[in-house]
């Protein structure tokens, strides 16, 4: 009985390296790599061996064969993907070769690197990918700066507290904490203890890993009025962020409207709609559970400009909803596109996940309905205004047969995130990154970039592994190349050892 990936898969490719047959795709070294889901496991050539399920970080693989309740259906996704495929054939480079170390870790000698000191700035997965490979790829020495008092930044902080499986990678990067040529400074922000060209006069190089934390506007009247949230803030307040206040989220409505269907929203419309007993004994912080057992939320709607076949979420995060015993998840039948979208999708497509559910055209003028509480999917629907004078009273938002309001004291915006400039740093307003190379950042030699702030807010935990390898292999070339400000003299001469210069 094969081996087969689940739902928690963070795609970070941990186990593709392991796998001694080669059978787990898509690797880094090819097309889907990056697009995709989930990591899959070829049934027809997997041997068993378990190696992949002690590598993952988040205890996503099981032997298909244990897979109970919903994640049974995870063995037919797994052979799915390669139901017509040939995936070598697909594949840019030679089988096994994504057994990988970038180009400019191997024509490095370790010990040109010995006191190569870099600074990385964010304690999330991108800058924990970063000191993963400075650490062991290379001897040199990482000073870890985080503005926060704890580390984990997305981990600890973005992710949601029901997923614990997910969360356990942080116990991966945490163990790099304690390493001998690592310090940790916590608390320390740049802009405010310290600048970024004091960073930079003190060490070799600096890596930003500083995510992006801001929210993407909507444009429509009556955003900023209170009652009206951005996803950062619920999530930050059942995660227990030092920067949101545990009163935060008021749960007096019995309707809260969410404004996106990606995994963010899900996450936010599955807390706002759980038993809180099911979430005592998670990371979730107190107050927060406290406010949920008090609070009277009933009913989430998502908002989707689009329609099913195009919904952001991932299928693992729509399934494991769909699955949950004890919310309804519903599909507002307002527009005969969206059931035609359903009835017409073919095995593979996203919108065959939404068969099967409820459909009905709801009365958005009346409460939710008493009895279970329940998650309503509405598709082809944008906010056009978030109404009411001193607060939120409702969302006026376009449908088949015109605008409708649905009322709603309380608004979520999880329309995506936008990064954030770091004072010092260039910044392009446009894409709310800082502009850079393949990492390096633009004009400023020995500062790099890594995560959302270098690539922009796409692609979950495991796409920033390859993202800061990435990174550190253009540090690493740049140093042997001479291109680093501070260590210039020494840079010149291990490109001399190295027949370079
Ligand atoms: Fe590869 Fe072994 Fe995992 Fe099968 S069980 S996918 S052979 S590592």
């Amino acid at each position: 009985m094969a081996f087969a990936i689940t739902q928690t898969c963070c795609a970070d490719a941990s186990c593709v390296s392991v796998c001694p047959v080669n059978c787990i795709h898509p690797t880094p070294d090819e097309p889907d790599f990056g697009r995709t889901e989930l990591l899959y496991v070829d049934p027809d050539t997997c041997i068993d061996c378990g190696a992949c399920a002690d590598a993952c970080p988040v205890d996503a693989i099981f032997p298909a064969g244990d897979l109970t309740g919903p994640l049974q259906v995870y063995a037919e996704i797994n052979a799915e993907y390669y139901a017509g495929r040939d995936v070598l054939a697909e594949a840019t480079v030679a089988p096994n070769f994504h057994r990988w170390t970038p180009p400019a870790f191997t024509r490095i000698l370790p010990s040109d690197f010995a006191a190569l000191d870099v600074a990385v700035v964010g304690t999330g997965p991108a800058g924990m990918y970063a000191v993963e490979d400075l650490l062991l790829h290379t001897d040199a020495r990482v000073t870890l700066v985080d503005r926060l008092p704890v580390a984990g930044g997305l981990i600890r902080y973005g992710v949601a507290p029901d997923h614990p499986s997910t969360k356990k990678i942080g116990e991966t990067f945490a163990r790099f904490h304690d390493h001998p040529r690592l310090r940790l400074r916590l608390g320390t922000e740049v802009g405010r203890d310290v600048t970024a060209a004091e960073l930079a006069a003190r060490h070799d190089a600096v890596v930003y890993a500083v995510g992006a934390t801001g929210a993407r506007r909507l444009g429509i009247p009556g955003e900023d009025l209170p009652g009206s949230l951005p996803a950062a803030v619920v999530v930050g307040w059942y995660n227990g962020h030092p920067d949101v206040a545990p009163g935060a989220v008021d749960l007096s409505a019995e309707r809260v409207v969410v404004v996106g269907t990606g995994n963010v929203a899900l996450d936010v419309a599955r807390i706002l709609t759980a038993d809180p007993d099911t979430l005592a004994g998670t990371e979730i912080a107190p107050a927060a559970l406290t406010r949920l057992r008090s609070g009277k939320v009933r009913e989430v709607v998502l908002l989707a400009r689009r329609g099913p076949e195009t919904a952001a979420y991932t299928r693992p995060e729509l399934l494991a909803l769909a699955a949950r015993p004890d919310v309804d998840l519903v599909v507002d039948n307002h527009d005969p596109r969206i059931g035609q979208a359903i009835d017409a999708a073919e095995p593979g497509d996203k919108a065959t996940l939404l068969q099967g559910l409820p459909r009905e055209t709801v009365d958005w003028s009346s409460p939710p309905p008493h009895g279970r509480r329940r998650i309503v999917l509405r598709f082809h629907s944008a906010p056009v205004e978030f109404t009411g004078d001193t607060e939120v009273r409702g969302v006026r938002a376009s449908g088949a047969a015109g605008d409708v309001e649905i009322t709603a004291s309380r608004v979520v915006r999880a329309a995506g995130f936008r990064g954030a400039p770091v004072p010092g740093l260039p910044f392009d307003t446009g894409t709310g990154t800082v502009p850079n190379t393949a990492g390096r950042v633009e004009g400023l030699a020995g500062t790099y970039v890594a995560g959302w702030i270098k690539r922009g807010p796409s692609g979950g935990i495991g796409a920033n592994k390859a993202c800061a390898r990435e990174t550190v292999g253009v540090l690493l070339e740049d140093a042997v190349a001479g291109r680093l400000p501070v260590r210039r003299r020494r840079a010149g001469l291990a490109s001399k050892l190295l027949g370079r210069a």
